[in-house]
């Protein structure tokens, strides 16, 4: 039963980009000679409004999606993110959950928290001030993300933090993050420097396998795999065997998991991609302005997920990644 593509995957998750914009400019994601002055973001009567977004939502939801994920661009420079949230989770019981840059967490977490978000994902490249900022590369310091952290924490929101690494800019940072987040409670996660998009100039040889970051951290601080909990999670976990917690590697590059993939992306202007490297979207804004029942979103949907054929990690070479692709901050990774 459910909705499964023509792989036999299940639609479970739904990742809702609410912005391209972003308060940041991090190297591997929006690099500021692409994204400066003159680059053109969508327009604010292109966004899905938060009635569109929760409409859309709840039409996943009768389909089969049990996790949320807002995301962006920085989802936090989403004016009133927190009325998007609880109309989210009114939608049921779901995992309902935030990926951010943390610059304004500090401030929001306990909005966000009342408002019935479950969890949030922060991402933090670097505990060096000067590697943090150069990566930002709009000088924020790394003080203001480990506040931010810290603000979430106290307002009963389980962390995670996201690591991306590349090599020669943070790969001497894993160690170290690895040491600071051992017995806080807050898994981390180790991902790959991907080839999103087309401006980011990804080259294989930046990439830090997985393999290489659990035996550097293993060198330290002893580790052992940990079971998969679910079907698609992407995360190869492995924990301490001090009992101090536990870490965990997404290996896009390397190991692709396009097999267990079970995600749907939103964009904030309401295109449905079935991948992140997709070229195209579905049109769902289009739907939900032209007066379209419930029941032709839900139809739409269904048509899109199952005709899904996407595994475009499995099929990387060097020269699929020159393709054309969208943004991460388009498309909210
Ligand atoms: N701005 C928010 C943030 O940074 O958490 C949410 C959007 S961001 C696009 C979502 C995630 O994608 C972040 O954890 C970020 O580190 C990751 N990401 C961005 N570009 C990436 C790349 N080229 N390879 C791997 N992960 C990337
Ligand atoms: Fe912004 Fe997140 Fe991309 Fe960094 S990774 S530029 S914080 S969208
Ligand atoms: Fe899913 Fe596409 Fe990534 Fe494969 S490449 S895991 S199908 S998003």
């Amino acid at each position: 039963m459910g909705l499964h593509d023509t792989l036999g995957r299940p639609l479970h998750d739904l990742r809702i980009s609410v912005t391209d914009r972003c308060n940041f400019r991090c190297v591997y994601c929006m690099p500021s000679e692409v994204f400066g002055r003159d680059y053109r973001f969508l327009p604010r009567r292109e966004l899905l409004t938060f009635e569109e977004i929760e409409r859309a939502a709840g039409v996943f939801v009768n389909l089969g999606v049990r996790k949320l994920r807002l995301t962006g661009g920085e989802p936090l420079l989403r004016r009133d993110l927190e009325d998007l949230v609880a109309r989210l989770a009114a939608l049921g019981d779901l995992d309902l959950t935030l990926t951010t840059n943390a610059a304004l967490l500090a401030q929001k977490a306990r909005a966000l928290a009342e408002a019935g978000l479950t969890r949030v994902t922060v991402s933090l490249d670097s505990l060096d001030d000067e590697v943090f900022r150069a990566m930002n590369d709009v000088d924020f310091p790394v003080a203001r993300v480990l506040a931010g952290i810290d603000a979430a924490a106290e307002a009963g929101l389980p962390v995670k933090v996201n690591v991306v690494v590349k090599r020669g800019l943070n790969e001497q940072s894993v160690v170290d993050i690895a040491r600071r987040f051992r017995g806080t409670g807050h898994p981390v996660r180790f991902i790959e420097y991907m080839d999103v998009g087309a401006s980011n100039g990804w080259r294989l040889d930046d990439v830090v396998p997985a393999s290489e970051i659990v035996a550097a951290i293993g060198s330290e601080f002893p580790l052992e795999p940990v079971d998969a909990a679910y079907r698609g999670e992407v995360a190869q976990r492995y924990r301490y065997r001090d009992g101090k917690g536990e870490i965990g590697v997404i290996a896009s590059v390397t190991q692709p998991f396009c097999g267990d993939c079970t995600r749907a992306r939103l964009s904030a202007d309401g295109k449905l991609y079935t991948c992140l490297f997709a070229v195209r979207g579905h049109d769902l804004r289009a739907i939900l302005r032209s007066g379209a029942t419930d029941d032709e979103l839900d139809a739409a949907i269904r048509a899109v997920w199952e005709r899904r054929t996407d595994r475009y990690s499995e099929l990387r070479t060097d020269d699929t990644s020159g393709l054309r692709k969208v943004e991460m901050s388009y498309i909210g990774g």
